[in-house]
């Protein structure tokens, strides 16, 4: 690597950097929180990179979410750029009650009861019992059990089920607090769906207008359906996303049908570690990635990229690994939470990660050609998406305009890498914010002339606007005849910038 390529990353990293964070293919998933409250912030953090903001209905009300959403709204218009929203929802998360001191010290070797008969709104476990939040737990598991408790911190073992009370021995000592997560280890908790809470955010979601509603704990496709089903009921438009984090969702099978039915997926690597064990997450993690891209679906990794940088000003070098990775696997998007919620640098951990993301896609190799063979396309849509980034690929354009109603010729596009960006052109609102979240795709909100020609000329004259090509560039334009029609890409053109005034 020379100079010239090492520069930019420094330049990222000391300067606003928001020339060089806008060039970057990966996006940047942010969770909003009390530490990125505001439209200064929030517009600081689209300008470092950040591309999609989550709002976690696991805190907060429907009044801080929607608040959130205005604001994203607000700091998007201010910065000019399309900023998608994520809804994710708390899901069947198994969980304790609450403390009589808020917390409680399980010690190692000690008894511990999970009793389900125990008022869990009342403040009445403590370091011998504990209350749930999920009264089916006692039919859930038998002796021999294992159930990990705050993302794994603590271990108890399954000694015996009486009546309503599980007993348990203590494996792993620790603190536990106020609603702490239970997980049980391989899977298996029988948990619904969609809880009470779920249905009540759903309409918070579809009353926001979020671009992509996350679904948390799904176990097969039948429980995205049932998602989908609902948020359909409620009118809402969003996409789907699963967020793979059960046991049950990764076999291959499984993963495989979930995937059909959804619209993306999130490696959440919290709860799936909790599952599955730390060390089976990597290889997950490319399996993952991998399929969801062959099946023309997307994905986003997350949870803990940057955990030190809820205090620290600076990743850690096994953070910056852990990122580089996840691009060089292909995700469309690496996530934050409490990072960009709750941390102290929420804008720094954006702009680290936009450096890291950078740098790991300069390094890529792009070997187009690889991802055709044994391929078959039978849209036509799909094959001039497909002939449209070939074709720039190997001309080496400056850039492809996808002209759509939908965006789908650019989702299509952008599950191979080239190297060449991706401009997604559509008039439609919804489809630019959605657009925010594909790998190598930058979204350009443009109403569409009538005349094919002079739709085309707009959209050359869109991309020199914001500076994205210049005269003598070459460019490879996709559009469908007749202009407005949804899924009708049918026209593949190449152009010189500047040649036919
Ligand atoms: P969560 O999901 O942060 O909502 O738990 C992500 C994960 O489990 O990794
Ligand atoms: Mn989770």
């Amino acid at each position: 690597m020379g100079c010239n390529e090492i520069a930019p990353y420094i330049a990222l990293q000391t300067s606003g950097g928001s020339t060089l964070a806008r060039m970057k293919a990966t996006k940047i998933v942010a969770t909003l929180g009390p530490a990125s409250d505001t439209v200064d912030i929030i517009a600081a953090m689209i300008e470092a990179g950040a591309d999609v903001f989550r709002l976690n209905f696991s805190h907060g009300t429907p009044e801080d979410h929607a608040g959130r959403a205005q604001r994203v709204r607000e700091a998007a218009a201010r910065c000019g750029r399309e900023v998608g929203i994520m809804g994710d929802l708390q899901g069947p998360k198994i969980r304790v009650g609450k403390f009589e001191q808020g917390r409680a010290h399980l010690e190692t070797g000690a008894e511990f009861i999970l009793d389900a008969a125990l008022d869990n709104k009342a403040p009445l476990s403590n370091a011998e019992r504990a209350s749930l939040d999920y009264k089916e737990l006692p039919r859930d598991v038998k002796p021999g059990d294992v159930l990990l408790l705050a993302d794994g911190l603590i271990q108890l073992n399954v000694v015996r089920v009486v009546g309503e009370q599980v007993h348990t021995t203590v494996v792993h000592g620790g603190e536990l607090s106020n609603n702490k997560g239970i997980n049980k280890l391989g899977g298996g908790l029988t948990a619904p769906a969609l809880t009470a809470k779920d249905l009540v955010d759903i309409k918070t979601a579809v009353d926001i207008a979020v671009d992509y509603l996350a679904v948390s704990f799904p176990k097969n496709a039948a429980d995205m359906q049932t998602a989908r089903t609902v948020l359909a009921a409620s009118g809402g438009k969003a996409r789907l996303i699963a967020k793979i984090e059960r046991a049950e969702a990764i076999v291959p099978e499984t993963l495989d049908q979930i995937i059909d039915v959804s619209d993306g997926i999130m490696v959440a690597r919290g709860d799936l570690a909790v599952e599955v064990g730390n060390a089976a997450v990597p290889a997950l993690q490319k399996r993952m990635i991998t399929r969801a891209r062959e099946k023309n679906k997307l994905v986003i990794t997350a949870t803990q990229m940057m955990e030190s940088m809820i205090t620290a000003p600076v990743p850690t070098r096994a953070e910056v690994s852990d990122v580089a990775n996840a691009v060089l696997d292909g995700t469309d998007a690496v996530m934050l939470s409490a990072e960009s919620a709750a941390g102290k640098y929420p804008v720094e951990t954006v702009k680290a990660m936009a450096a890291v993301a950078l740098a790991a896609e300069r390094s890529q190799v792009y070997e187009l050609d690889r991802d055709f063979i044994n391929q078959q396309f039978v849209r036509v849509d799909q094959a001039i998406a497909m002939a449209a980034l070939f074709t720039a690929f190997h001309l080496n354009a400056k850039a492809i305009a996808a002209l759509s109603q939908s965006g789908s010729t650019a989702l299509w596009m952008s599950r191979h890498d080239s190297g060449v960006p991706i401009y997604a052109l559509t008039p439609e609102v919804g489809a630019a914010r959605r657009a925010a979240l594909y790998r190598g795709v930058r979204p350009v909100l443009l109403p569409f002339e009538a005349d094919r020609d002079r739709a085309l000329q707009g959209a050359e004259d869109a991309l020199k606007a914001r500076g994205a090509v210049a005269d003598g560039d070459l460019v490879v334009l996709s559009c469908g005849e007749p202009m407005g029609k949804s899924g009708g890409t049918n026209a593949l053109k190449v152009v010189k910038v500047g040649e036919h005034r």
